[in-house]
């Protein structure tokens, strides 16, 4: 890649991402970590260079194969709330899409495992994680509906698409002390994101907020 495209000019430049961390504060991001990782992630290669004009706004946009790349909004929001505790061990993520959550999580979290089902987007998204040089991000293709157990239990995970209830699998592979972030709900327009702590056998769920997310899909797509 580019010395240029790296950094960023114009639309993608530091001064615009600057104007997206005042943004996130606007809509009451708090944790300074979790800003300053936003503010140092270069959001314009992870989507197709036609589309980096738009790439600091607060928006979702199109990845391709008829997936999005998350709102800054709700990357921030989401990872704020798995820093809450302050652990920051090993996380898993269903749905790498291209990859722009699993940076901003492997830039704080030790390790960061990630799982998408449509072989081209996880493709891409190792090609731009290499380029980033984020060595401590694993991926896998294949259907996060089984989660990952050979890393099991997990720290964190961390769902970017949304079930109609959550899957038993992931709540098993949560370390006892563990949380999970989750969008629940079958209609594309409105689904409820939840927390989700284990302490033993005992998962206590917290609503958090109404957003929208594509749906979770079982299976995979070559
Ligand atoms: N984390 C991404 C969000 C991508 S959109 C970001 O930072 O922007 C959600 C992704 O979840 C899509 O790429 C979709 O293909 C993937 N997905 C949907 N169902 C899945 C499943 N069962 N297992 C793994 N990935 C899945």
């Amino acid at each position: 890649m580019n010395a240029t495209r790296l950094s960023g000019i114009g639309m993608t430049s530091q001064r615009t991402r600057s104007r997206l961390v005042q943004w996130l504060l606007d809509e009451g991001i708090q944790n300074q970590e979790v800003l300053r990782i936003m503010e140092d992630t270069p959001r314009h290669l992870f989507i197709d260079e036609g589309l980096s004009h738009r790439a600091y706004e607060n928006t979702a946009l199109p990845i391709g194969q008829g997936q999005t790349i998350s709102q800054p909004y709700i990357v921030a929001r989401m990872t704020e709330l798995l820093l809450e505790t302050g652990k920051t061990g090993k996380v898993l993520e269903i749905g790498t899409g291209c990859g722009y959550q699993t940076a901003v999580l492997a830039k704080t979290c030790k390790t960061v495992f990630s799982i998408e089902r449509i072989r081209k987007l996880h493709m891409q998204a190792r090609q731009t994680l290499q380029q980033l040089n984020l060595h401590n991000v694993q991926l896998l293709f294949a259907d996060g509906f089984n989660g990952w157990q050979q890393n099991a239990p997990f720290d964190g995970i961390i769902v970017t698409a949304a079930p109609s209830d959550i899957p038993e699998k992931l709540l098993l592979q949560m370390a006892n002390g563990g949380r999970m972030i989750i969008p629940v709900g079958t209609q594309e327009s409105y689904q409820e994101l939840y927390l989700i702590e284990r302490q033993d056998d005992k998962f206590r769920k917290t609503f958090i907020e109404k957003v929208k997310f594509v749906p979770l899909v079982g299976g995979v797509s070559r």
